[in-house]
């Protein structure tokens, strides 16, 4: 399917779109991938569980048919190790328990029980009915029914507002991150994970490498793909300029970022240690906090000493490969030598000489 570019606009305001792919086009003015598909913003809400986009099927089939994915049972353990833990690592960093934590699109909730286990008081948004249900039950965590801006919410009063993959699929970036900043105090903040779009990224050279950004062109429901710059312009445009980029969980085409109106406080392991420890739970979370330490460290280890392997591997075939022409070089070298070259004459013309004598036994 190709999208012409007609008038769509970027969430910046801009319609002058540079084509990017059959479905994509790069705004000139900002730098952000914009879906060309006008969506309305409906798209989002979950009227019949059972046919709207976000619905049921969206949870239990839709993932997997089309990207793959673990289904969302699975997820409600994986996620647990594979993402959250990331998360609250970083969200300590910039505020402790038992600050007030909203997720948008929290899916089964595990991240909202995480959450809770460290002693936030934390709970989440969904879209879909059937999901909201599905995490208060798997979790026994608070979940509402979605979309934030119809939560009954006082103005001002939240610490944090998270948002896991939830930027790229807003119809409308600027409405919902306005209403999230008024939600928050002064010094709230948001976390954010989404798709890093790399300005100057080519679509045939990321077909021709199987690029891993790929993954993330995904037709009606990614919309806007934000570069690290219009992620910056976006909220700054919004009076939250002090952005700081985290370590992504997925690097290679995840970025992860925490952003607020106020400068970001952060703080020390210590405090860290002092805010979890005087709860059991707190402790609990600490420890699962400290076996995501060991193991990413475990994983460095590895990574330094295959890069040491690797470096070892690439010294010994220089190695070879300088053994080699020396060896080709004495040969040749050998072939030179005038001694050898003489003797190989001389033989030459014995053997020719002696063979047109004929053979000496027979009769002349
Ligand atoms: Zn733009």
């Amino acid at each position: 399917m190709t999208i012409t570019p007609t008038e769509r606009l970027c969430w910046c305001g801009n319609t002058d779109l540079i084509p990017f792919s059959p479905e994509y086009g790069e705004c000139r003015a900002c730098g952000t991938l914009v879906y060309l598909k006008d969506m309305p913003p409906e798209q989002l809400l979950v009227r019949d569980d059972e046919t709207d986009f976000y619905g049921k099927k969206y949870w239990l089939e839709h993932q997997q048919d089309a990207f793959g994915y673990a289904g969302i049972h699975a997820r409600t353990r994986n996620d647990l190790t594979e993402r959250n833990l990331h998360w609250l690592k970083a969200l300590l960093k910039y505020r402790l328990p038992p600050a007030k934590v909203l997720e948008l699109g929290c899916s089964h909730g595990s991240f909202v029980a995480l959450l809770r286990q460290a002693g936030f008081d934390a709970c989440g948004v969904e879209m879909s009915p059937w999901v909201v249900e599905f995490g208060q039950k798997t979790f026994g965590v608070p979940i509402s029914v979605g979309p934030v801006e119809a939560l009954d919410i006082a103005p001002g009063s939240l610490d944090v507002i998270a948002l896991m993959d939830v930027l790229e699929h807003l119809p409308d970036p600027v409405a919902t991150m306005t209403h999230c900043l008024k939600l928050l105090k002064p010094d709230g903040l948001l976390l954010l994970q989404t798709p890093q779009f790399k300005e100057g990224m080519n679509y045939t050279a990321l077909l021709e490498t199987k690029g891993a950004f790929l993954e993330q062109l995904k037709a009606d429901e990614h919309l806007y793909l934000f570069s690290d710059r219009s992620a910056t312009r976006l909220f700054q445009q919004l009076g939250a300029e002090y952005i700081q980029f985290e370590s992504a969980i997925f690097g290679h085409y995840d970025m992860f970022f925490a952003v607020s109106r106020a400068p970001l406080q952060t703080n020390t392991p210590e405090q860290v240690n002092s805010a979890l420890l005087p709860t059991p739970n707190g402790r609990f979370a600490l420890a699962l906090l400290d076996i995501y330490d060991r193991e990413l460290a475990t994983v460095a280890q590895l990574q330094a000493d295959n890069a040491q392997l690797f470096a070892k591997l690439q010294a010994c075939e220089a190695d070879r490969a300088a053994r080699l022409e020396v060896i080709e070089a004495q040969g040749q070298q050998l072939g030179r030598i005038p001694g050898l070259e003489a003797d190989k004459e001389y033989l030459i013309s014995r053997i020719t000489e002696l063979s047109q004598q004929g053979d000496p036994l027979s009769p002349p």
